[in-house]
């Protein structure tokens, strides 16, 4: 873009509309946003390259062992072993470059899911507001802001109510700024000092604001210092560093045992003094092939021995498993949280919209001495109003019509008829609700907090037109709603002459030039009235007056109706503070009017109801956390199956009460907080951590921040959440769906299981290898398998097998088991029983098979080595069978199940029928082809690993069970 838009901190906002070229009233519009597009690049911040693929595979070369591999290719080279060194060579490039295939379609994977988490703005365009993927911002973009939001790109505001900015990320500063859209200020003014602009990177802690962007990508504040900032980390998971661990101390032993066989190999088939007497060239000359043959095998057990493809194979595994919990509603933003997922013991979750639908509707209306009835369901605006089982005409009636029309204007909800047709997908993550409502081919959205819209669309069956009446009562002040005030009230002007009775619209309220209209949950309303509107007059508030209306809401709530309440005073002036903080307000939120209480239903959400019994049998407690009022809150858990028997109800109030000691005693009965702040929630995590738990959280608020952070999962709600909750949660619900937590932990479960599942297979596999060669050695046998087998066995046979492992759909009983402890290494107790069965069974199974063929049968070296090499290849593909599942038979789970499985087994057993009956491969490999008979004696042989695998199951089925029932009784006594 040519313009110069420096120093625009010194422009009034007129002249930077201007110079921005855009109408701050209606934004862009769309074919104008795609131009500047064009002209100026996209609204990202440059990543540092990524290695391309010949770097990726040079890096494969890199690695001691594989130099080792090629030092052994020359020199067998020139020792005369061409055939030996090209099928060495072959290898280790094959090697390679799987290792780059792995570690690109890694890459690909996590890039794909970075992709995804990209965050939206809310901006104007053709005069509409839009939510837009941030990346598509351009300089003149009108981009609107509330709490929470993050700044997208470099704004110069427009307008400002009550805005501050939380600047810490750009300068330090660790207070929010308050701005101001009509400052202007001299060009030398510190980033920090300009009040009038907000910068990329930021996010806005309190209030709201539009402004016009001036700067994206790189030209942004943030972008000038990006270069600072690309150290961008991607963090290990602890799973990965303790098998990057467990890969170096396998690592470790091998080559040790590797040198052990090496040196063992020296002195049986050397004879190493021969240095001493006669020198070394000497020695070298007599024992030149001998050498050879053990440093090649040595060397070639050492990387088959060694899981060199290990970290990546992990990567591909939990991003792929990222890519399956995308699909059910659940983005990880951190790749630790997968695995923290799969050890959740809580999971406290919100009520509103995550439990329930969040498709309020409002079905009564109560004022002092009468109850009405709301019909009609969901946002589509038609219904009646009926007292007594007769229809009313709401707005005839003074007191109904007065609270409907403060319900309407305390309120920053619109509802509009849906313009984007049948693909209201939940899961796009834009920041509308997603319960649209379908009636008489009309569908409805509402834009903005579902509670409030479910008052917008009763005052719209009532008869009001927000806009209309917006444009009446125009707002001057606002102390916004947060979840620690649970209120919030508008300031707007009296119009000049109050509409008459003639249109059946009476005055709002006599006297006063404005009119201050708060609304908020009943009880912290009440306290703040002391007067109450009753039959068209307002009176005192007595005392009977007071618990009439706790009753009734107590009433409602019982009914698990979310009730708020409705209050007015008029006011001589405009508020001359603005709000601040979650106190401010308290000077005009008193001696308020009463007007009345709106009771709303929030249906259920069909699946919660499963998942909570799901997660139950898993060994998760689910216990709701919720500002919402106790009887609604205790109502719907009990429906949901959250509330025990005899589990508990604490309040926020409560909380206050007990001391962290006592609290870590009862939060284990405790099923449902109500009322609860947000700073509750962090002493919630406190006490669940404290005993031991695995917690994960949910919050949507800019203040759920420090519970979010807190919490071992912080889950942030995709739709209704605003940015600064995403950005502190490890985990973003698409679909704001309770039941999708309990599918995102079954999922993390799935990928250890699965990830544990190939170590296992890996392991044992090389275990094995190691040992046969090991045994051959030491009791001076012909060692069973040469140099180049061993490499074709690393390359081909595991792994194949352990990626189809990977992709296992997990055990059908994987949510009936108890949650992993954390600390559990990877390697636990039964897989090193089941290792050692296997290895040591495998290796009986390959040296029987041998011996068979070497002695019974005297059928030369060469047969024999091809017989053993035959019997290791078909056990470890068996096996890989077996290693579907830890602990159910390969029938209970289908031999079938796995396609990938299916593939690689193939594939493998292809390629081993090519090494045995290609003719040109056969001095390669010194294979021989077998015949039927041979065959026939071998296959046997190759069964009984998986068989022993088999049998082990049987043991760790029984144990598991009695250790699951003993488990489920002490919970039972927890209770
Ligand atoms: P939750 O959504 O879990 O019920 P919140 O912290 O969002 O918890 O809300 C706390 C309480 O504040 C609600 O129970 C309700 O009484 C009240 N409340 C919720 N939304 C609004 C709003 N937009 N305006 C005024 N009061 C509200
Ligand atoms: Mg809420």
């Amino acid at each position: 873009m040519g313009m110069t838009l420096e120093a625009i901190h010194t422009r009034s906002v007129k002249e930077s509309a201007n110079l921005l070229d855009v109408d701050p009233e209606s934004g862009l519009s769309e074919t104008e946003a795609s131009r500047r597009l064009e002209d100026g690049g996209p609204n990202e911040l440059e990543e540092k390259k990524r290695p391309g693929v010949l770097r990726l595979l040079l890096d494969q070369f890199n690695n001691f062992l594989i130099i080792i591999l090629i030092v052994a290719a020359i020199t067998s080279f020139f020792l005369g072993e061409p055939i030996d060194a090209g099928a060495i060579l072959v290898i280790v490039i094959l090697n390679a470059i799987m290792g780059v295939v792995q570690e690109s379609k890694a890459e690909k994977a996590l890039d794909a899911l970075k992709q995804m988490s990209a965050p939206n703005a809310r901006v104007l365009r053709d005069d509409e507001v839009q939510t837009v993927d941030t990346r598509t911002l351009v300089p003149g973009d009108v981009v609107l802001l509330q709490a929470g939001s993050s700044v997208p790109a470099d704004l110069r505001l427009v307008e400002t109510v009550n805005l501050r900015i939380d600047e810490a990320a750009l300068t330090g500063e660790s207070v929010a700024v308050g701005k101001d859209a009509e400052c202007t200020f001299e060009e030398k003014a510190a980033l920090g000092d300009r009040a009038n602009c907000a910068y990329m990177g930021t996010s806005v802690a309190f209030g709201r604001g539009r402004g016009i962007v001036s700067a994206t990508g790189m030209r942004t504040e943030m972008g000038k210092i990006a270069e600072s900032i690309q150290s961008y980390e991607e963090e290990a998971t602890p799973l990965q560093k303790r098998l990057n661990q467990l890969g170096k101390w396998l690592g470790v032993i091998s080559l040790s045992i590797c040198g052990v066989i090496f040196l063992y190999g020296l002195i049986r088939d050397t004879d190493p003094l021969l240095v001493f007497r006669e020198g070394f060239a000497a020695y070298v000359s007599t024992y030149k092939q001998n050498v050879i043959d053990l440093v090649m095998t040595a060397v070639s057990l050492a990387i088959a021995a060694v899981p060199e493809g290990l970290p990546a194979v992990v990567t591909i595994c939990l991003a792929l498993g990222m890519q399956r919990m995308v699909q059910r509603h659940a983005l990880i933003r951190k790749l630790p949280a997968v695995e923290t997922l799969g050890t959740a013991t809580v999971i406290c979750t919100d009520k509103t919209g995550t439990l329930t639908q969040n498709q309020m509707t409002v079905v009564r209306a109560w004022m002092p001495g009468q109850m009405v009835e709301v019909t009609g369901g969901g946002y589509d605006p038609t219904g009646a109003f009926r007292r007594d089982g007769e229809e009313i005409s709401p707005l005839e009636d003074r007191g109904l019509a007065l609270l409907l029309r403060g319900a309407l204007l305390c309120n920053d909800a619109l509802l509009r008829r849906s313009t984007r047709g049948d693909e209201a997908e939940a899961g796009d993550g834009e920041q509308h609700s997603n319960g649209e409502h379908s009636g008489d081919g009309d569908r409805y959205e509402i834009l903005g907090d579902p509670t409030e819209g479910a008052l917008v669309v009763a005052a719209t069956k009532a008869g009001y037109d927000k806009q209309q009446e917006e444009a009446k009562w125009p707002r001057v002040a606002e102390f916004p709603f947060t979840s620690a005030r649970k209120r919030m009230t508008t300031i707007h002007r009296v119009p000049a002459e109050g509409e008459g009775p003639a249109d059946g619209r009476v005055p709002l309220a006599a006297g006063g030039e404005y009119l201050a209209l708060t609304k908020g949950a009943p009880d912290i309303v009440l306290e703040r009235c002391t007067r109450v509107l009753r039959a068209g007059s307002v009176d005192e508030l007595s005392a009977t007056d007071r618990e009439e209306i706790t009753e009734t809401n107590s009433t409602l709530a019982r009914e698990a109706l979310r009730v708020l309440a409705v209050a007015y005073k008029p006011l001589d002036e405009a508020p001359e503070e603005t709000a601040t903080d979650d106190e401010s307000g308290d000077r005009v939120e008193q001696d308020l009017v009463f007007a009345g209480l709106l009771g709303m239903i929030d249906p259920a959400r069909p699946e919660a109801k499963e998942a909570v019994e799901l997660a139950r049998r898993a060994g998760i407690r689910t216990v709701m956390v919720t500002g919402d009022y106790r009887e609604t809150a205790a109502a719907i858990a009990r429906e949901i199956g959250i509330l025990r028997e005899n589990g508990e109800v604490l309040s926020g109030r409560d909380l206050d009460d007990i001391s962290d000691e006592e609290f870590r005693d009862t939060v284990e009965q405790v099923d449902v907080y109500a009322r609860v702040s947000p700073e509750d929630k962090v002493r919630i995590l406190q006490a669940l951590r404290a005993n031991g738990h695995v917690a994960a959280m949910t919050g949507d608020g800019v203040n759920d921040a420090p519970a979010l952070k807190r919490a071992d999962i912080g889950v942030a709600m995709g739709i209704t959440g605003t940015d600064v909750s995403k950005q502190t949660s490890e985990m973003v619900l698409t679909d704001d769906n309770f039941a999708s937590i309990v599918s995102a932990v079954e999922e993390g479960r799935v990928i250890y299981a699965n990830i544990s599942k190939f170590v296992y297979y890996l392991v044992s596999c090389n275990i094995g290898e190691i040992l046969i060669i090991f045994i051959a050695m030491i009791t001076g046998l012909v060692i069973p398998l040469t140099p180049i087998m061993l490499l074709w066995l690393n390359l081909v046979t595991d792994g194949a097998p352990a990626l189809a492992l990977g992709v296992e759909k997990g055990d059908p009983d994987i949510m009936k088991r108890a949650p992993r402890p954390p600390t559990e290494p990877i390697i636990n107790a039964e897989m090193r029983l089941g290792l050692i069965v296997q290895a040591v069974v495998m290796t009986a199974a390959v040296l029987g098979s041998f011996l068979v063929a070497l002695y019974v049968f005297n059928e030369g070296t060469e047969t024999a080595r091809t017989i053993a090499f035959t019997t290791l290849v078909l056990s470890e593909l068996w096996r890989a069978f077996t290693s579907r599942s830890d602990r159910h038979s390969l029938f209970r789970i289908g031999a079938f199940g796995n396609r990938w499985m299916l593939a690689a087994v193939g594939s493998s057993i292809v390629f081993l029928l090519v090494v045995l009956y290609v003719p040109f491969l056969l001095p390669v490999f010194n294979t021989v082809p077998l015949n039927v008979s041979q065959w026939l004696r071998l296959l046997p042989f190759t069964a009984l690993a998986a068989v022993a695998a088999e049998i082990t199951k049987i043991f760790l089925r029984r144990q598991a069970y009695a250790a699951f029932s003993g488990g489920a009784r002490k919970e039972e006594n927890n209770v």
